[in-house]
């Protein structure tokens, strides 16, 4: 039985190639920066986890003893690597943010007398219609009594998000499922959204039939998934915060031109002009230099294999091979015309002439061919290459 994560689902739906890179390819992706508002849910998260860890230890912390342990867990993570988007904002701001979430729900739901927890971070997972089920992780999951239980998951959204748009969240509706599945006595699975910034919930109850309706719907997801064999992109508005997005053949080109860059790119253009003029010199001294003593070692070989009557001279690490044969020249051009015509003789013309594309060239650039006969045989491109001369002083 194959077990699916409602992510993997999502990634799928959103973009298939995204999910392969992610899923199949396991395309490892930079994780060297962690947006704030990330960082900033995970320590709130961590809070919360701490108070019902305590509570479940039968003690529950005071407001300022949370506090104390969210600036601790803040402090100890934070790290050049958390990245700020805002100009306004800095990472104390994102604190402070966080401190009035937890100081909120505090406030508003102390002493914590609604139901049992029964987990934090709790794993549940659901069997769908099929051959597979789908699996993830509750932020806490509360047995109220009398065969009710609840859901409860921390957003920490800067925007308001109500009910509307919550019903559009397949995961908690699939974790309800696996409440019912797992507690054979649940009569009525709530889901419960903290939403955080605005000490706001969002509340949804479905019923067993209506989420059996769903766990039906992500089997066909899963089906398709599982058949698919092709993997195309799907451009949208979410491949701005796409992690493959430098990968991806719809976008990669715009990081081409970045990797393009090299350290000279930044330099003013007549120190470029002076250090190529600098290389192109060395280079030609070194190259006729080295030249020169090649030509010299090539000599000796040569000499020492002829001297001993071998073709072949061994060194520590190399076999140099001494190669002799025999170089065939004939006529220049512009002498040729006595060869020309014992080939033609021969019939091995067509064999061995052919047409001089530099000459072809210089006739087009001079107009002595008609270049709209020719055109259905030319292929046009722009090549750009530097070349230097000496300035005149
Ligand atoms: S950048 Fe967009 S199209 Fe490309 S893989 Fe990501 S989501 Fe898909």
């Amino acid at each position: 039985m194959k077990k699916y994560s409602p992510s993997q689902l999502g990634y799928f739906e959103q973009c298939r190639l995204k999910f392969k890179f992610r899923y199949l390819d396991k395309v490892p992706v930079d994780k060297t920066e962690t947006p704030i508002e990330f960082f900033l849910g995970s320590r709130v998260h961590e809070a919360l986890k701490k108070l019902y860890k305590d509570q479940m230890f039968g003690r529950i912390p005071a407001l300022e003893a949370l506090l104390d342990y969210y600036n601790g867990v803040w402090k100890g993570n934070l790290s050049d690597k958390i990245k700020i988007n805002s100009t306004e904002y800095g990472a104390d701001d994102y604190r402070r943010r966080g401190e009035k979430m937890i100081s909120d729900y505090y406030v508003h739901y102390h002493p914590f007398g609604q139901g049992r927890t029964l987990g934090l971070e709790m794993k549940v997972s659901a069997a769908l219609p099929g051959d597979a089920r789908i699996a993830g992780i509750v932020d806490r999951l509360v047995d109220i009594g009398g065969g009710r239980y609840e859901i409860h998951d921390y957003k920490t959204y800067a925007t308001l998000k109500g009910a509307a748009e919550m019903e559009k969240d397949r995961q908690l509706f699939l974790y309800a499922l696996a409440v019912f599945q797992q507690f054979p006595d649940a009569k009525r699975v709530d889901l419960v959204w903290h939403m955080l910034a605005f000490d706001r919930e969002v509340r949804i109850s479905k019923s067993l039939g209506e989420l059996e309706k769903m766990g039906e719907a992500t089997a066909q997801v899963i089906a398709v998934l599982e058949a698919a064999r092709e993997y195309p992109p799907h451009v949208s508005a979410l491949c701005g915060y796409c992690e493959y997005q430098r990968i991806c053949p719809s976008w990669s080109h715009l990081f081409k031109v970045k990797a393009l860059e090299n350290e000279w790119m930044k330099e003013p253009a007549a120190v470029l002009v002076e250090k190529l003029s600098e290389l192109k010199d060395e280079k030609k001294k070194s190259s006729e230099k080295m030249d020169e003593e090649m030509g010299k070692v090539e000599e000796a070989i040569i000499a020492f294999a002829l001297d001993k009557g071998i073709d072949r001279v061994s060194g520590k690490s190399h076999i140099a091979r001494v190669k002799s044969e025999e170089v065939v020249s004939f006529p220049p051009k512009g002498a040729r015309q006595g060869l020309v015509e014992v080939l033609k003789s021969e019939g091995v013309w067509d064999d061995v002439s052919d047409l001089d594309m530099f000459a072809l060239r210089r006739l087009l650039k001079e107009g002595k061919v008609d270049e709209g006969k020719i055109g259905e045989f030319e292929t046009k491109e722009t090549r750009r290459s530097v070349s230097l001369s000496k300035l005149k002083s």
